[in-house]
């Protein structure tokens, strides 16, 4: 059940950093199958120290979503991934982008950042305008400040091809420091609109930033 799903995941989080994930494909699959997580190092030998600022957002987030889930293998299989991508030493601000799309989108919060919900024109040349009130994308020309948070051409294009690439694979993701700002924006605006409170790791790696 969820539940069961949920601590085994949570189980492998919390000593966290570095493990080692064992997995298998499956016909007819997108996403391979875990069939275990196990921990091979201690989280005082984690390579990027600031990543253990995000390992208590990780964990809250997939559990504020754990919680309202079916027992769901896609969740679980995303979290186990995230785990082999920090051991492997993957961007970590590229991650938690990378991470905050995956789980919103498995959880049918992200729109498809295709097209203009009210045009139908594309996003990729001039960015666009995302909604999370409406849950919906705007191209430049129908969106304003009044109907969301500005994205900019490029971190509509991280979005495409976080849609094709393995977390393990982060370092060749399009980015820079505005993409990862627009980004953030965007998705802590989701995640706050759709569970109607701030999680308190949010609160927490806010106050680092500053
Ligand atoms: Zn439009």
């Amino acid at each position: 059940g969820a539940r069961r799903t949920r601590s085994r995941f949570l189980g492998a989080l919390e000593p966290f950093t570095s493990v080692r994930v064992s997995y298998y494909e499956r016909e007819h699959r997108d996403l391979v199958r875990v069939s275990d997580v196990e921990t091979v190092r201690s989280p005082l030998a984690a390579r990027d120290p600031e990543s253990l600022n995000y390992v208590g957002y990780f964990a809250e987030l997939m559990d504020e979503w754990a919680q309202e889930a079916d027992p769901n293998e896609r969740l679980y299989r995303l979290g186990a991934s995230m785990v082999e991508a920090m051991a492997l030493g993957a961007p970590i601000a590229r991650l938690a982008r990378y991470f905050e799309y995956w789980l919103l989108r498995l959880q049918g919060v992200y729109p498809p950042a295709i097209a203009c919900h009210e045009c139908a024109a594309g996003l990729e040349d001039d960015g666009a305008w995302i909604s999370a009130r409406e849950g919906m994308f705007l191209c430049a020309r129908c969106g304003g400040p009044g109907k969301g948070v500005r994205l900019s051409s490029l971190s509509i294009r991280f979005l495409h091809e976080a849609s094709r690439i393995r977390p393990a694979d982060l370092e060749a993701i399009s980015w820079s420091i505005q993409i990862g700002r627009e980004l953030e924006a965007a998705h802590s605006l989701l995640i706050t609109t759709h569970l109607a409170k701030e999680l308190r790791s949010m609160r927490v790696m806010r106050e680092l930033q500053n």
